[in-house]
């Protein structure tokens, strides 16, 4: 056995740690973080209160939503803050099934969506509401016409994300929210991954209502956003006091906010040359892993993908054990996405693009971030080879199929032809 595994494993502690899991949560930079403590230190104040204190918070927090709304181009009152994403999803989803329920009880969304989205949808299918979860081809995209096909009389709702969050396809969302529109459908989507790496202009996508989350663009855990179209009206998730418009109730995290807005700020004034930079490695380190790693493919679009995001399978091994010996070696990784990494299900989002269990179980999702330089992916490619060997050496199944036992899903040169035309959605 070759022993230059072990050799990187005790010298790993020394390197720095590699953070490879930008989709599931990003480091606060320091702008961030020292807005948000001297707005917490600072502006306490309720800002509902009608005294200074007060009136210096709700400024803080008008002048974040004026900020965000004008990066996403729509009008202030049109942006909602909520406590995360998901809370978004839920509030966006229900609070639009319920509102028009007298007009029908049908929805429309993907097999791909976050759980944030599914188990939404799932808590209506009990309220009695009907879904239709669209199927999507094997790079997870969704077409239009099968939006189309779908949408019935009693239809009120599609919600389709902007991009995965697993394999990173992005989503033709503006032609779906063209067929809504026309079909006088309330269209959703989730954005969450897309904001901060790409223009994200809610009108120009025809979006109704879209979600958003602060962590995933470097600020911090526990602050969303809704956006919502004026004069849509959707009913609450939150009932209490007159927060937001009296559609939100609960008192507003006034320095979250501004943190969530100082965060958007910074990204939108680099995205052009940091989304290109992110493209650049991101096409270097999938064409490396699937030249040296045999029985290797690339999941998702070669070019309709998020700037940060490769996922690959590696055949005849288990993500859990590539995770494990990756953490040893200095990288944070997933294999697939955070929320289920806890269950040993494989991959909802693998599956819906047709990837049979036995190369699913075998996935690594690796999505970069502004952090990362060509000195973490140099070392990443000398790393992962050698993980992989060493795993398949101890692998039953590449045993029997070294003997002729058991066939390859994947050929060995790769299961796809990577041609990447360098795209993320700015063209
Ligand atoms: C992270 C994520 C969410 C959930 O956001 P939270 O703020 O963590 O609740 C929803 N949708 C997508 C696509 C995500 O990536």
């Amino acid at each position: 056995m070759d022993k230059t595994l072990e050799r990187r494993i005790k010298e790993a502690p020394k390197l720095p740690r590699v953070y490879f899991d930008h989709a599931a949560t990003t480091a606060p930079g320091q702008e961030v973080t020292k807005l948000l403590l001297s707005v917490l230190r600072d502006n306490y104040g309720n800002p509902s209160s009608f005294y200074k204190e007060g009136h210096q918070a709700a400024r803080i927090l008008e002048e974040s939503r004026a900020s965000i709304a004008g990066g996403l181009g729509v009008l202030p009152e049109e942006i909602f803050f909520t406590s995360c994403g998901t809370e978004s999803d839920n509030w966006a989803i229900k609070g639009a099934a319920r509102a028009r329920q007298g007009r029908g009880r049908h929805l429309i969304t993907s097999t791909i969506e976050h759980h944030a989205v599914l188990h939404t949808m799932e808590a209506l299918e009990k309220e009695g509401f009907e879904v239709t979860y669209l199927e999507v081809d094997d790079q997870g995209l969704i077409d239009p016409r099968t939006v189309q096909a779908a949408i019935r009389p009693d239809t009120t709702l599609v919600s389709v994300m902007m991009a995965n969050n697993e394999i990173g396809t992005l989503e033709p969302i503006d032609e779906i929210g063209a067929i809504c529109r026309k079909a006088n459908v309330i269209f959703h989507s989730d954005a969450v991954q897309a904001l901060g790496a790409l223009p994200v202009q809610p009108r120009d996508l025809n979006c109704d209502l879209m979600s958003f989350s602060g962590h995933k663009l470097y600020a911090p855990k526990g602050i969303g956003l809704l956006y919502k179209r004026k004069g849509l009206r959707i009913e609450r998730l939150l009932d209490g006091g007159a927060q937001e418009r009296r559609q939100r109730g609960g008192t507003e995290n006034v320095a979250y906010a501004a943190a969530f807005a100082k965060a958007f700020e910074l990204s939108l004034a680099g995205m052009e040359s940091e989304s290109k930079r992110q493209v650049g490695l991101r096409d270097r380190l999938i064409k490396a892993v699937i030249e040296s790693v045999p029985h290797t493919k690339l999941n998702g679009h070669p070019d309709k993908r998020l700037p940060n995001n490769a996922n690959f399978s590696f055949e005849f091994i288990e993500g859990e054990s590539i995770l494990l010996l990756l953490d040893s070696l200095g990288y944070a990784c997933s294999s697939g996405s955070a929320c289920t990494s806890a269950s040993l299900d494989p991959s909802h989002v693998l599956l819906a693009i047709g990837m049979p269990a036995e190369i699913a179980h075998g996935s690594l999702r690796v999505t970069i971030g502004r952090e990362t330089g060509e000195e973490e992916i140099d070392r990443f490619l000398v790393d992962i080879p050698l993980v992989i060997e060493r795993l398949r050496e101890m692998s039953p199944l590449y045993a029997d199929y070294n003997k002729g036992k058991l066939k390859a899903l994947i050929p060995p040169q790769g299961g796809m032809d990577v041609k990447m035309k360098g795209g993320y959605g700015l063209e």
